[in-house]
């Protein structure tokens, strides 16, 4: 008998996401009226903004309901351009831009144009979780680097460069990172930048959390802009979900190089076709309109940090770095001698504080709180934490 249920390729063999599955187990527990504080969600708390709304809503009374070209609609694709010069310094074109439905689709898309089999994606570690999944599902290798809390998370240019083989293709970069919160600064992204052009491979800068940054010593800076060299072996890609708080809207964008523009398109172009029409109309005015609002809700979540940092990193046994974007605090638990999952389950059992465990991370011995809630939601849940920990 054929063993129908073994399936010989990569794409079945990969494992579901545990940050979407935990924030949604926190979801469900909370309206079967369980007093969980949940910081498990990746999401904003706040409502898409108005104006966005009211653009779709225009959008679907015009009648805009049909497809669009696969890679988006080019009024979308130009205020991404308008976008990557102005706020970024990123050179780019119409036709090196495809719109997506998610940023998470963005990146797959473009690792399942470039990898297969034989390739070696550098990942520096800890990462998010879905990068190691979809370079596992094109086939390719993952070389995991792994960085430290005394570098501000950020992968050393030496380590780099001794990692990099005949076979590597990519490297996945995520300024601010998730679950790190740590900003790359650019004399380190200079150096990878030089790596990437002597060695000749390509880099995906993950930048979804661009707008998320709270110091002013750390700004946001986007590798592609370095240089003419860098630009054209950098993918770099953003979304709508974080920044304009549009989670549910799945809409993402890339620019890449044209050679792997075309490819990328061919791609999307037999899997998801475009993303929503109505959702890109709505994407083009939060472009071009919606600042103040997402300045608004960046200066909440800088109050956050400041909140959840001061509580937790005042819990004896808790080692964390301050981040400086993103809205996670990633959390050494290891001197209490439970494993991350151990100690996220129990912490749900016990205290009913939902956090996520890091081993799908490579983050072994860490958990990431969100603190992309509200400030009362932080308060409480870090009094729970601290007398979990103490009760250890
Ligand atoms: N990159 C990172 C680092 C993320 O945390 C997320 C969150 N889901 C994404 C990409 C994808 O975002 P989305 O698909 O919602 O645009
Ligand atoms: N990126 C968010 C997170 O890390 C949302 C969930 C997901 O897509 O992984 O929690």
């Amino acid at each position: 008998m054929k063993d129908i249920q073994n399936s010989r390729g990569f794409m079945g063999g990969l494992t579901p996401s545990a940050t979407l599955a935990i924030t949604a187990a926190a979801k469900a527990l909370k309206a079967r009226g369980v007093d969980v504080c949940s910081l498990s969600a990746g999401e904003p708390d706040f409502d898409t903004p108005e104006i966005i709304k009211q653009a779709a809503i225009k959008a679907l009374n015009e009648g805009k309901t049909g497809y669009t070209p696969a890679s988006g609609i080019m009024e979308l694709k130009e205020a991404v351009v308008e976008k990557f010069s102005r706020e970024n310094g990123i050179k780019t074109t119409p036709a090196q831009v495809i719109i997506a439905p998610g940023a998470k689709f963005s990146v797959f898309s473009a690792v399942a144009a470039l990898c297969g089999p034989g390739d070696e994606v550098i990942l520096p570690a800890p990462f998010w979780l879905s990068y190691e999944e979809i370079v596992k599902a094109t086939g390719a290798r993952c070389v995991i680097i792994g960085t430290r809390p005394e570098n501000n998370y950020e992968l050393l240019p030496s380590e780099l460069e001794a990692a990099v083989t005949e076979n590597t293709r990519l490297l996945i970069l995520n300024t601010p990172s998730n679950p790190t919160g740590a900003v790359y600064r650019k004399e380190t992204l200079e150096k990878i930048a030089a790596v990437a052009v002597a060695e000749n491979f390509m880099v995906l800068s993950d930048e979804i959390y661009e707008r998320l940054v709270y110091d002013d010593d750390k700004p946001h800076v986007s590798i592609a802009s370095l240089n003419d060299k860098i630009n054209e072996l950098t993918i770099t890609v953003n979304g709508l979900s974080k920044a304009y708080a549009m989670t549910g809207w799945r809409l993402g964008y890339l620019t890449a190089p044209l050679w792997l523009t075309k490819k990328i398109a061919a791609f999307q172009s037999h899997t998801t076709s475009n993303p929503t029409t109505f959702a890109q109309y709505a994407a083009v005015t939060a472009l071009k309109e919606v600042d103040a609002e997402v300045e608004k809700m960046r200066l909440a979540f800088a109050a956050r940090r400041d909140l959840i940092y001061s509580l937790v990193s005042a819990i004896p046994g808790v080692s964390c770095i301050r981040p400086q974007g993103a809205f996670y605090l990633l959390c050494d638990i290891s001197s209490f001698g439970l494993s991350s999952s151990e100690f996220c389950s129990k912490l749900l059992d016990e205290q009913k504080v939902a956090a996520i465990p890091c081993e799908a991370f490579a983050a072994p011995g860490q958990i990431r709180l969100s603190y992309a809630c509200g400030e009362d939601n932080i308060r409480k849940a870090a009094a729970r934490l601290k007398d979990f920990c103490a009760s250890l």
